[in-house]
């Protein structure tokens, strides 16, 4: 046994499934997953001193690569001031102020700790403000486990959903419609039925949460003209896409102005902090000056805003999404050469810094499409690469990560692995 499985074995018994969130315990693709002691740039090293080329980056926000100095020094300064105050500080106007000028959309922020609050805030918030029930997801989109959103969709079409998690009751998801991503039909058709309760409609305009499925323009642009046109608020998903698809995100990449934008990963550079902000008209509606409650004792909390400033000021450098989208461009153009060098089914896919990797004849365009994918051809893959340093997502549902300190150099070691695995998968 090596270190990793003991401590897997051992954090079975105090920890459930030896993980603090699901996915990191490889039970899609099995063995023991690796427990990581430092990272520096594109790499981690786990406890065997195994050295990975990072492909996760902590689920997307290490963009920098890990350890970056300046926001290192800006983070241990902060802490040296003091840890938490439980009130208000300069810093956090700072970055407000930040994140409006990257996301205009955005003219007021509410600063929150984890992508989960950031959707159940904009969704309570969504049905304060409209004094509507219903709201619109869809199929494969992760917003978060709050209650409301853990639904898969039902029997029919148009039928509203069913909890996908146990501990739900369905009398929570009963407002929660789920529809097929990228089939504007389909919501033109729900926002006839019930278009006078709809309070919102949710999206991650760049599917990041099923493996990477781009939306099409038109999916986006129909979405934006049924809210308006019914009085129900878009809210664009951002968490994962924010700085990401490009610096204004997902809203930027398809000229798109949401009324609500949620906001993490990124923006906290690898420390909690996520973000909800929109139109003034609808943020006046938030608690302590409007009537929709929302709290957070360690919400814009002063150490994790700082590592969230250091970060938005790094990728606003000359230069940075050029880098960071060209070096993506070369990882997936590289795995999809080295693929077919041996006539293996597979493609891949990228939007700016992230990437998807599909044991696929074409790229998906939804939900029914990825769930086609070969898992087990993944799965030789996801091994074969682990052992040769590489570290991609467990999961053929999850999108891939780049960040800026992925050199040429890192990203042709990545395609030799790739190009020795696949010959040994034919
Ligand atoms: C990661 C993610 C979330 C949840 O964020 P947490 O910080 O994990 O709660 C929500 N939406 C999207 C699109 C995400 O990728």
């Amino acid at each position: 046994m090596d270190r990793n499985e003991e401590l897997f074995e051992r954090a079975q018994d105090s920890i459930p499934g030896g993980v603090n969130s699901p996915v990191r315990a490889f039970r899609s693709v099995g063995g023991a997953p690796r427990f990581i002691e430092r990272a520096k740039g594109p790499y981690m090293w786990d406890v065997e001193g195994k050295r990975f080329i990072d492909y996760i980056l902590s689920w997307g926000p290490m963009i920098l690569g890990h350890n970056n100095e300046a926001v290192i020094a800006d983070v241990e300064a902060a802490a040296e001031k003091g840890l938490s105050f439980g009130t208000a500080t300069e810093a956090e106007i700072r970055i407000a102020e930040e994140i409006r000028k990257i996301v205009p959309s955005m003219e007021q922020v509410r600063l929150v700790s984890s992508g989960t609050e950031a959707g159940m805030s904009a969704i309570r918030l969504a049905r304060g403000y409209t004094n509507r029930n219903k709201i619109i997801k869809f199929e494969g989109c992760y917003h978060g486990h709050s209650d409301a959103l853990l639904v898969k969709a039902g029997s029919g079409l148009l039928t509203f959903g069913n909890p996908s998690s146990s501990g739900v009751p369905a009398s929570v998801t009963e407002h929660t419609l789920v529809l097929e991503y990228n089939n504007p039909q389909q919501l033109e058709d729900a926002f006839k039925e019930f278009g006078s309760d709809i309070a919102c409609v949710i999206v991650e305009a760049v599917a990041g949460n099923m493996n990477l499925v781009r939306a099409t323009p038109e999916f986006i642009h129909t979405m934006r003209r049924l809210c308006t046109e019914y009085g129900a608020l878009m809210i664009v998903d951002e968490v994962m896409t924010g700085f990401r698809v490009e610096l204004g995100g997902a809203q930027a990449h398809y000229g798109v102005t949401p009324d609500l934008t949620m906001l993490g990963k990124v923006i906290g550079g690898g420390m909690p902090v996520a973000a909800f902000g929109g139109r003034r008209e609808i943020m006046q509606h938030v608690a302590p000056v409007g009537g929709v409650y929302q709290a957070g004792t360690l919400s814009g909390n002063p150490v994790a805003v700082a590592c969230g400033l250091a970060t938005l000021k790094a990728i606003q450098a000359p230069g940075f999404y050029d880098t960071l989208f060209g070096q993506t461009k070369k990882l997936v153009d590289g795995l999809t050469a080295a693929a077919k060098e041996n006539n293996i089914t597979f493609c891949a896919d990228h939007v700016g810094g992230m990437f998807g990797l599909y044991f696929l004849p074409e790229i998906p365009t939804g939900f029914a499409d990825v769930m086609k994918s070969n898992t087990e051809q993944f799965n030789t893959f996801f091994h074969g690469m682990l052992d040769r340093g590489v570290y991609f997502a467990p999961s053929t549902f999850e999108a891939g990560f780049v960040s800026v300190v992925h050199t040429d150099e890192v990203i042709a070691e990545t395609v030799n692995a790739a190009r020795d695995v696949f010959a040994q998968m034919k």
